[in-house]
Parts: C-alpha cells; structure tokens; sequence
C-alpha cells in the first residue's frame, strides 16, 4: 500500500514527542553508529522519564522540543539508518494524522511552508 504521506514535507512533528522509548538493542545500534560504547550513548543521549528509558531532547522553535538527533535546521533525523525501533514503525500505517492536519491547514492558509502546531 503506497503511504499518503510525504515525512520529507514534514518539520518533523513525529520527533517531537514527548517519550520515544528506547530498548537496549536500539541503543547498541544507535552507539555503533555514533561510534560510542552503550554506556556513553545512554549517557549522552537517554534519560529515564517516568520510568520509560526514552530519547533526549532539545528546544525546538516550532514544537517546544524535539528529539536530541533532530536537526533543527535541515528538519530531519541525523541518525536515520540508525534510528531507533519506534521510529522505524511509526505512523503505524499508510496515513499519518498529523501529516493530513499539515496539508489541511497549508492548503488553508495558502502557504506550503506553513508549519501547523497542536498545542
Ligand atoms: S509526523 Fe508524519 S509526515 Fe511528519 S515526519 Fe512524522 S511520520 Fe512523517
Ligand atoms: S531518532 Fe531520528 S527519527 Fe527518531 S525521534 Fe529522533 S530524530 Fe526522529
């Protein structure tokens, strides 16, 4: 099934949540391709929040924050090949919420660089 949404047009709002849970394999892979032991990665990189081991953040103009690996200038993820599970899954289908919100709200507003906020 072809996907109807387009991540390249997107500022990347996925990355902005909250709590991206991480497990140990992810991690492994993140530091192999950062070139760190586990240990340095999870120190540099994750915090334990809630008690979910998640992915770091840093502020965002546009969604508060966003993911530590988020370029916040290119909008897009700096660890691609190496992201972690949940990152390779989501949105979990062909659609994206978010991404049919952005379309709606550009096409309203008549600017495609328009960049929609849900808070
Ligand atoms: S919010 Fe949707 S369209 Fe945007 S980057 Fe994430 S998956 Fe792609
Ligand atoms: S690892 Fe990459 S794809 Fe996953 S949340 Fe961070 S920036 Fe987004």
């Amino acid at each position: 099934m072809k996907n109807r949404y387009d991540c390249s047009k997107c500022p990347g709002y996925c990355c902005s949540y909250d709590q991206i849970e991480v497990s140990e394999h992810d991690i492994k892979r993140l530091a192999k391709h950062l070139d760190l032991t586990p240990e340095v990665a999870k120190k540099r990189y994750i915090k334990i929040d809630e008690g979910k081991t998640v992915l770091r953040h840093h502020k965002d103009e546009h969604y508060t924050s966003m993911c530590v690996f988020f370029d916040r200038e290119a909008r897009r993820c700096t660890v691609y090949e190496a992201r972690p599970h949940p990152c390779r899954t989501y949105p979990y289908g062909a659609t994206c919420g978010y991404y049919d919100f952005l379309k709606f709200e550009r096409e309203h507003q008549g600017d495609d660089e328009f960049v929609a906020t849900t808070r």
